[in-house]
């Protein structure tokens, strides 16, 4: 069940599935960063090519994009679990010591913060009126990316998120005094952030040189730094072994390909 979900008409969507998964789902992957114009681009691309369904509506990248960004984590870090299911290593430097150290996170078993009450939207009182603002989705940071100042991009991200009253029946100057102030555009991202679920991101790990208890961050885009040389190793040797095709051996799963990675191991050792 995705942690946020999404409204089509009257209908919450929650539900989604992935297609059975081969190498060449972790071929694209790998290969993406390459070949995207930016970071939502790339996340749109994988789901879109993995995801069997949303709810009961057909994948579309249009589709995908309308989902809000904690549901696009969450379903990254699915993807990147089932290609690394178990713990993974990571590294960090001590604030403390300054000394580097390993530590090892369980992707799969880490918490989701549930979705708040009103989701997806977040009532603001904005002067004397009540505000509607609606969780921010990968259609809003792909308009972000076309903004460099950051003042501009939270503005249009404001604007862009308001569903009542609509941003036309406003007058300029409220919206430039009062909409667009400061203070109102905190507290507009952290009524959003209270509503909207979430991955965890950052976890408490003792430095094992001094025991000071360190921070570290979990990037929600971890997937991204999954490089294809390995794969393509283990494509390499199963075709010299077995001339099989690159296509026919990336339609397997990572399982029965490492299944084969195993047995050509043996074989070599006898
Ligand atoms: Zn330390």
């Amino acid at each position: 069940m995705l942690p946020g979900g999404f409204l089509e008409g009257a209908t919450f969507h929650r539900s989604y599935a992935f297609s059975p998964l081969n190498g060449g789902h972790e071929l694209m992957i790998a290969e993406v960063p390459e070949t995207s114009a930016h970071l939502p681009d790339a996340v749109a691309t994988i789901l879109a090519r993995t995801l069997s369904s949303l709810g009961d509506l057909p994948v579309t990248r249009e589709q995908v994009n309308r989902l809000s960004v904690c549901d696009l984590q969450f379903l990254l870090r699915v993807l990147e679990v089932s290609f690394q299911p178990g713990s993974k290593w990571y590294t960090a430097r001590c604030s403390s010591c300054e000394k580097r150290f390993d530590y090892e996170i369980d992707l799969g078993v880490l918490p989701v913060k549930n979705r708040g009450e009103g989701y997806p939207f977040a009532m603001v009182d904005v002067r004397t009126d009540k505000f509607c603002f609606r969780a921010i989705t990968g259609e809003d940071q792909i308009a972000l990316t076309q903004v460099k100042d950051e003042t501009r991009a939270r503005e249009l991200l404001i604007k862009r998120c308001l569903v009542n009253p609509s941003l036309q029946t406003l007058e300029d100057d409220f919206i430039q005094t009062v909409l667009l102030s400061n203070a109102v555009i905190n507290r507009v991202e952290a009524t959003i952030d209270k509503v909207s679920p979430a991955i965890t991101t950052t976890i408490e790990t003792p430095c094992p040189h001094c025991h000071a208890s360190m921070e570290t961050h979990l990037d929600p885009y971890g997937i991204f730094d999954r490089n294809k040389d390995s794969l393509l190793a283990e494509v390499h040797k199963i075709a010299w072994h077995y001339h099989w095709s690159e296509h026919e051996i990336l339609t397997m799963g990572q399982s029965r390909r490492h299944h084969y990675i195993d047995l050509i191991d043996r074989e070599r050792l006898r």
